[in-house]
């Protein structure tokens, strides 16, 4: 049996049931899902979509508000970028194709915050078509089963897009559910940090199980920086303060969000130059309109 068909025989039953994998989830809920998911766990994201499709159902109703509605919206999520993204797109997917969320890929790619994986992801698993969905998860399986490494070394969309490729059943229906078993896989089975690999479909035929799992030799993506006392911090101190505010917030009133006035400074600025907030020392600061 291939990989792919025991992979997917395990997703059948084992697949946990999410919002975004039930019948008649639209594509606006696959972009939305999608674009949360890409740095936030599933478990946060589950009751800040259901919000968000509930107030914005289409791209439509959310490109009719400012964005800073979108950013207030976003709320605990991190990386608020990803807010004037979805807005941004739901305004693109208003003017130029008709209010419906573009299926073909190199549309999908063109919307703003899209990336490789999105883009494939929204085709595939909102409209069923046929190609490689590659995440750090299915990244991380296809290192350890069918390359022996523990780790699978930094990105590479040409060379991880064959990797899954090579994988793919010819069929769609097969293809979809590969690529979100494969993805499932990794994200509750061969995890990072502790691989179960006595509850793993693929224990008999893993490369990495079988080499009696070497350590990994590769190169290493460069470690994210921690949270606390990070400029990421203060922007997430800051916005929390505005989202709170129905008229601007003086820079002096900011000063009370963190002690630190040069790391303040340069989080307010970088905050202005992202375009999640607007505004001056005389005005205030407010989100976007
Ligand atoms: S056997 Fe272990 S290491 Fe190999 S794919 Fe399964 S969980 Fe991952």
């Amino acid at each position: 049996m291939s990989i792919a068909s025991v992979v997917n025989q395990w997703f059948v039953v084992n697949g946990r049931d999410l919002p975004w994998r039930r019948a008649g989830f639209s594509a606006w809920g696959t972009l939305v899902s999608e674009i949360m998911l890409q740095q936030t766990p599933v478990a946060r994201v589950i009751p800040r979509l259901e919000e968000w499709l509930q107030r914005w159902p289409n791209p439509a109703a959310l490109a009719a508000v400012p964005s800073g509605e979108a950013v207030r919206a976003w709320n605990r999520l991190g990386y608020p970028r990803r807010a004037l993204y979805l807005h941004a797109a739901a305004l693109t997917i208003t003017e130029r194709h008709a209010g419906v969320v573009p299926r073909d890929v190199s549309q999908l790619l063109a919307l703003p915050g899209v990336g490789d994986y999105t883009a494939r992801a929204v085709a595939v698993f909102a409209y069923g078509d046929r190609h490689p969905v590659v995440d750090t998860n299915v990244r991380r399986v296809i290192a350890r089963a069918i390359d022996g490494n523990a780790e699978a070394g930094p990105p590479s969309t040409r060379r991880d897009l064959a990797a899954m490729e090579a994988l793919l059943p010819a069929d769609t229906e097969g293809a979809r559910l590969f690529n979100a078993g494969a993805m499932e896989l990794g994200a509750i089975v061969c995890t990072a940090r502790a691989p179960r690999c006595d509850s793993c479909p693929l224990a008999e035929v893993c490369a990495w199980r079988a080499g009696d799992y070497p350590p990994y030799s590769g190169l290493r993506k460069a470690v994210q920086k921690k949270f606390e006392g990070s400029d990421r911090q203060v922007r997430g101190l800051i916005l929390a303060e505005l989202r709170t505010a129905d008229v601007p917030v003086l820079a002096t009133e900011l000063d009370t969000v963190w002690a630190d006035d040069v790391q303040r400074t340069r989080a307010l600025a970088g905050l202005l130059a992202d375009g999640l907030v607007v505004g001056s020392p005389s005005a205030g600061y407010e989100l976007p309109s």
